[in-house]
Order: C-alpha cells, then sequence, then structure tokens
C-alpha cells in the first residue's frame, strides 16, 4: 500500500463516510420544504448570527460535519428566499426542483465542457439544447449557442462578435489589430437599455460617451423613428423586457430597417425573450429572429438555479473568432468543443440543470409556467389597483408591476415597511423621475395566495405608514 498523507487519509476517510453527504443533502431538502411559508428576509437574529463566520483562516483542519453544521445552522436562516413564492425584488426566479436535483448529481461529476475529451456528456448536452433553444425562440438555423454564467456575460459575448464583424467588414482585424487605430464603430442604443449592456460596452472599449442615444416611450421601449440613420458600422441593441416595465422593443419594424442598412442587433432578453416560448405572448418578441445576437438567462424567467446565461448568435464565425482559443494542448473533436462559444476555457456543466429544466417541461410545460408568471403579475396590479394609495403606473404585458404611493416620501417608506415585514419582499426603483415599487413575477412558485398574501402585506405596510405620519404631525 501506498503511504497517504495525513490530509489525505482523512479525505479518505470522508469518502466512506455516507452521512457527510446525506445530512447536507437532507438539511437542504428540508431547507427546501420549509421555504415556502418562511420569512422572505432573514430576521434580525439570523444577521447578527453571521458574525459566526467572523474568523481568521483557521490554522488546522476541521471535520467535515463541523463545517457542514456550522454552515447550515448560522447559514440557511440568512438565505433570502427567493425559491419560495413571495420574492419579487430583482428579477430571480426559483429553481424547478428537478433542475436542483439534476444539479446536485452533475456536483459529483464536476464535469467541464470546454472541450468534448473533458466532458462528453456536457458537449452532448450543449449540442441538444443549443438545438431546442433555436427551436423554442424561432431562431435561424445556423444560430450557435455559448453557455455563459448569466446574460452580463452574454450580452459581452454578443457585442464582441458585433466588434469582430462591423470591423472585419472594414478590413479590419480587431484580434490582431487592437483597437487603438481601427475604424469607427457607432453604438445606438434605446434610453432605458440596462446598466449590463452599458457595462458590456466600455469593457468592449466603444466607450459610453459615444453611445447615440434614441429616446423611448412612457413604457420605456424606443420610438422606433427616433433611431438615427443606420449603416453597415452600426451596433443596435434592443430589449425585449424593460427591467422595471417588462416592456418590448418593436423588433419586427427595428430589425427590418437595421437588416437593410447592414447594422448589427443585439437583443437583450435577459427574463424578457422567454416569451417567445409562450403563445399567448409571443406577439412580444416578433421580428426578433431578424436580430444578429441573443442574450438570454435561464436563472431568471426559467427557473433554472443560478450561474445560467445564453449568448445566441447567428454568425458563429463571428463569436467563435471574438472568443478565441488556441493553445498546443488543445484537442478539438468533431462534436462540440464549448469551449469556443465562451470566454472562459474551464466552467460548470451548467447545461445540466437547463438540459433537465426543459426536459422536464417541454414546450407545454414552458408555455404554461411562464404564462403563469404573466397571470400572477396581471393579478397583483388589479388587486393593487383596487386598493386605495397605489398607482399602477406600467401595462402589465408580461411580469413586471411598477407601483407608487401619493408621494415619493410616502412611497420610500411604505417600501421600507414592506421590506420590514418580511410577508415579501419587493425593491424599489425610479421611472419618470418618482419614486416607485418594482415587483417582479417570476418564481414557478408563486400562487394565487402569495399574491394576496403579499397585497395584504402593502395595504397593511401603507396604513401604518399613513398612521405614523399622521401622529408625527
Ligand atoms: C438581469 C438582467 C441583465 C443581467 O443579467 P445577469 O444574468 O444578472 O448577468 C441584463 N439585462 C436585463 C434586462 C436584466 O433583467
Amino acid at each position: 500500500m501506498t503511504k497517504k498523507s495525513t490530509i489525505q487519509d482523512k479525505m479518505y476517510s470522508d469518502i466512506q463516510d455516507e452521512t457527510i453527504f446525506t445530512s447536507a443533502q437532507t438539511n437542504g431538502y428540508n431547507y427546501l420544504t420549509e421555504i415556502f411559508d418562511r420569512n422572505v428576509f432573514p430576521t434580525e437574529k439570523a444577521l447578527t448570527d453571521l458574525t459566526n463566520f467572523d474568523e481568521e483562516m483557521p490554522e488546522n483542519s476541521s471535520n467535515a460535519h463541523t463545517v457542514l453544521e456550522h454552515l447550515h445552522t448560522y447559514g440557511s436562516p440568512a438565505t433570502v428566499a427567493n425559491m419560495g413564492g413571495r420574492y419579487f425584488g430583482f428579477v430571480c426566479g426559483s429553481s424547478v426542483p428537478v433542475g436542483l436535483a439534476g444539479k446536485n448529481l452533475a456536483t459529483y461529476w464536476d464535469q467541464s465542457p470546454t472541450m468534448n475529451v473533458l466532458s462528453p456528456i456536457g458537449s452532448k448536452l450543449e449540442t441538444v439544447v443549443e438545438k431546442w433553444l433555436k427551436q423554442l425562440f424561432n431562431l435561424p438555423e445556423q444560430t450557435v449557442a455559448g453557455f455563459v454564467s448569466g446574460t452580463s456575460m452574454a450580452t459581452f459575448c454578443g457585442l464582441a462578435a458585433a466588434r469582430y464583424r462591423l470591423l472585419a467588414n472594414q478590413g479590419w482585424n480587431i484580434n490582431d489589430q487592437g483597437f487603438s487605430n481601427a475604424p469607427k464603430i457607432r453604438v445606438v442604443t434605446g434610453k432605458q437599455a440596462h446598466s449590463t449592456v452599458l457595462k458590456a460596452i466600455s469593457l468592449l472599449g466603444f466607450g459610453k460617451n459615444t453611445i447615440e442615444w434614441v429616446d423611448v416611450d412612457n413604457q420605456g421601449k424606443i420610438i422606433p423613428e427616433l433611431i438615427p440613420e443606420l449603416d453597415n458600422t452600426t451596433l443596435l441593441i434592443l430589449q425585449a423586457g424593460n427591467v422595471n416595465s417588462g416592456s418590448f422593443d418593436d423588433f419586427e419594424s427595428i430589425c427590418k430597417k437595421a437588416n437593410k442598412a447592414g447594422a448589427w442587433v443585439h437583443i437583450d432578453g435577459a427574463f424578457g425573450f422567454w416569451v417567445g416560448a409562450v403563445n399567448q405572448l409571443k406577439h412580444l418578441t416578433k421580428g426578433a429572429e431578424k436580430a444578429n445576437s441573443w442574450a438570454v438567462d435561464g436563472h431568471k424567467t426559467l427557473n433554472t438555479p443560478y450561474d445560467s446565461g445564453v449568448v445566441l448568435c447567428e454568425d458563429k464565425e463571428a463569436l467563435m473568432s471574438a472568443l478565441h482559443m488556441s493553445g498546443s494542448y488543445i484537442i478539438t473533436s468533431k462534436e462540440r468543443d464549448g469551449t469556443f462559444y465562451t470566454p472562459e476555457m474551464s466552467r460548470r456543466a451548467r447545461i445540466v440543470e437547463l438540459w433537465a429544466i426543459l426536459k422536464y417541461l417541454g414546450k407545454s410545460g414552458v408555455d404554461e409556467m411562464i404564462l403563469g408568471m404573466h397571470k400572477r403579475a396581471q393579478q397583483f396590479a388589479n388587486e393593487l389597483k383596487n386598493e386605495n394609495g397605489y398607482t399602477v403606473l406600467n401595462d402589465v404585458v408580461f411580469n413586471q408591476v411598477m407601483v407608487s404611493c401619493k408621494t415619493d416620501d410616502l412611497t420610500d417608506k411604505t417600501l421600507a415597511r414592506i421590506q420590514e415585514l418580511r410577508e415579501c419582499w419587493v425593491g424599489g426603483s425610479i421611472w419618470k423621475n418618482r419614486k416607485i415599487i418594482r415587483i417582479s413575477v417570476c418564481s414557478w412558485a408563486t400562487t394565487k395566495e402569495d399574491v394576496t398574501r403579499s397585497v395584504n402585506s402593502f395595504k397593511q405596510a401603507l396604513r401604518e405608514v399613513q398612521k405614523n405620519t399622521l401622529i408625527a404631525k
């Protein structure tokens, strides 16, 4: 027998101790079943108990059970319950149960679908899901997909492909020649572009000050007539799902114009692009298939666990060139080598959850789950419309509802009180210079009762704030 080091011995015996794994699994499972009725934001005690993590880097190794118990005892209560049905804050989404379980299995595999030789299963699932997504979203046959961490990265990749193509069209190779003396690329986008779009623009060196901004209407949609003359040096970025109002740009007319001019169109569809897979809502993304690249999240509307975004691009050469990867030790295969479609080399096989959830739901399940989010958002808006003191500010075309109280001050205080009550969680934003409360319905778990219970919390919060302001006067 070869002699093992002490820590290696210890880890081999950890592997033999099934209870290390089963107790973490049981704690996770119990967490999951309790989350639907729990306070949505952690209690004050749970937050205070986080000081139990404040320690110096340990000198010596610990017992695996002790580590996991510590994590569960102080970690689980200090989580935000976005897995449940009453979290309406950022467009987060829950997790479809089969996705969690599938991810759990794949955790033990620890695969990186960088190359086919590193993970044949990862490569296969990426190939299959690429095909499924093209069908669901009705995208051109030649479209390829890269499985990235989220829409921030997907948009970064889409814009990098655009930069490669628009410059190559002018005889300039950005990879070799760099950006300093390159021909100019124009960047056009709406005044309601998401902050991650601006991040990608600056990371790629376009410079935010060069953006040609287009005015938007009262729902946040680009006004097509105000788009400047487009040409084959222009990158135009549109939006499927405004992060406040949920509105969609008019892809049909805008893409037609852009295609004619030879401009590149990228669509940020982080949560909204999924309406394309819903019969009653797909009119909202009509014409989107005429764009060149698209960014969409799994971890929002589709409710995959976090760390799941997809860049889709109809120009395979542009995307692969932009994210080019080489090295004498890279082994390419006739099957899919995922690294050519993502910025990272190594990454987790996040495709497992995406595949499991799509296979589980099927087209009809995707349709029903996402239409359900729309219906609950409409319910939220309708119940609040009938409430004295709340005004609904947007057309609820999908899953977003924006409301405000009579004054900014009242909106702020009411929002703070709703958050304190912990019955649900919503965030604030600013819309047309007014403070608003924004509600995102994006969990498979949200029921009619969850919405009514949350609306009741809205009512209670406003009542209490009004009473306190009266007393203060
Ligand atoms: C959330 C969101 C993003 C960013 O996506 P991440 O997955 O968080 O990186 C971009 N655009 C819109 C409209 C979003 O809602």
